[in-house]
């Protein structure tokens, strides 16, 4: 069977050629007569890969000296809890934006651990600056900057003055370029835009590094995962491979200034596709707040929903059912899909409207 336009929201597609060094270097990476997921974390061969894959993402990022960059486990969902139990104690309050389902999530689990402040909410336009309600003394301030399942997306860093700023980038980071030095923390599980799951990228601040409250579980403390190279214990080696081969795709395909060109080509025109189809399909998110990786769109006869999943699988475009929160259809165009995968999905959506409309 060929490969198909796999338009899952996570894990997702990786890029082929990285799958296809993967397989080349399976049974034997660089002549060792291993694969690189059977030796050990702290032998020189799998250090070099690990400091590669570091070094690589540091350039593409242009990630300051004064980041720490941790390669964890247990998803984004951990560091739901990492976060306020490494930045802020008990009784501390902690400034959260909810934008969306994973706002929500996020929000949640850091109650547990201080006080919540809600800024704003808001799931289908990025809150406006004027309903804000920032805390003078918050110790954190927390977005999720594309929001996975709603498709809202800040297209710009929220600015909170000198306030630390912490995000989820889940399903943005390497999207496009960022201002590193603007945030506090930014953190992401991998199996969107960076790789295989079980493997979750921080890139913290140093000054944030060492200030875990009392009772933090070891394995918990950003400054244990930092002095010690994200080996602490074993890492997910396998992920973390893959994450350079990643890593490297993207240098040689241009860096993040390319990628976001195309990202942007790839949304706008499946965006238009979706305005411009006479009400068949919609997506409910304000214009200018759209995320260019994660397209919600619903059919205006939801009848049809069946026969639309059931038709673009048999075309070669995969995994389109929305999420069940929202309903529908998701399209999720991390930088992996190439723009052919959504020209495909454009063309067959028109047909589909043709026969069905
Ligand atoms: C997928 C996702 C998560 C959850 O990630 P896990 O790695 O499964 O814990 C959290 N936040 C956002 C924005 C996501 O897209």
């Amino acid at each position: 069977m060929a490969r198909v336009y796999n338009f899952s929201a996570g894990p997702a597609m990786l890029p082929q050629a990285v799958i296809e060094k993967a397989q080349a270097e399976m049974l034997d990476w660089h002549g060792t007569g291993m694969s690189i997921m059977e030796v050990s974390h702290r032998g020189a061969d799998y250090m070099s890969v690990a400091s590669k894959a570091e070094a690589d993402l540091r350039a593409l990022m242009a990630i300051p000296d004064n980041y720490k960059v941790l390669f964890l486990q247990g998803g984004a969902s951990l560091q739901f809890a990492m976060i306020p139990l490494n930045l802020a104690q008990a009784g501390d309050t902690v400034d959260y934006f909810n934008t969306g389902v994973w706002s929500e999530k996020a929000i949640k689990e850091a109650s547990k651990f201080c006080h919540v402040n809600v800024v704003a909410t808001h799931t289908s336009a990025v809150p406006d600056r004027s309903e804000w309600k920032l805390t003078s003394n918050a110790k954190y301030v927390h977005y999720t900057p594309n929001e996975t399942i709603g498709g809202l997306a800040f297209q710009e860093i929220p600015d909170v003055g000198d306030k630390v700023l912490v995000a989820d980038m889940s399903s943005t980071i390497l999207s496009r370029p960022i201002d590193v030095s603007k945030f506090g923390l930014i953190y992401a599980g991998a199996q969107k835009n960076i790789g295989p799951a079980g493997l979750t990228i921080v890139i913290v601040r140093d000054d944030l590094i060492g200030k875990a409250r009392s009772g933090t579980p070891t394995m918990l403390d950003y400054k244990v995962a930092a002095d010690n190279d994200s080996m602490y214990n074993t890492p997910a080696t396998y992920s973390w491979y893959m994450a350079g081969l990643v890593f490297e795709w993207l240098k040689e395909t241009g860096g993040l200034s390319a990628m976001a060109a195309v990202n942007q080509r790839k949304a706008e025109k499946l965006y238009a596709a979706i305005d411009g189809s006479n009400g068949f399909y919609a997506n409910p998110v304000k214009r200018s707040d759209r995320s260019w990786m994660n397209i919600p769109f619903t059919l205006k006869d939801t009848a049809l929903d069946v026969e639309f999943l059931k038709a673009s699988k048999s075309a070669g475009l995969t995994s389109l059912k929305g999420h069940k929160i929202v309903g529908g259809m998701r399209a999720s165009i991390y930088n992996a899909m190439p723009e052919a995968g959504v020209d495909a999905l454009i063309a067959f959506m028109q047909d589909f409207a043709c026969k069905h409309g």
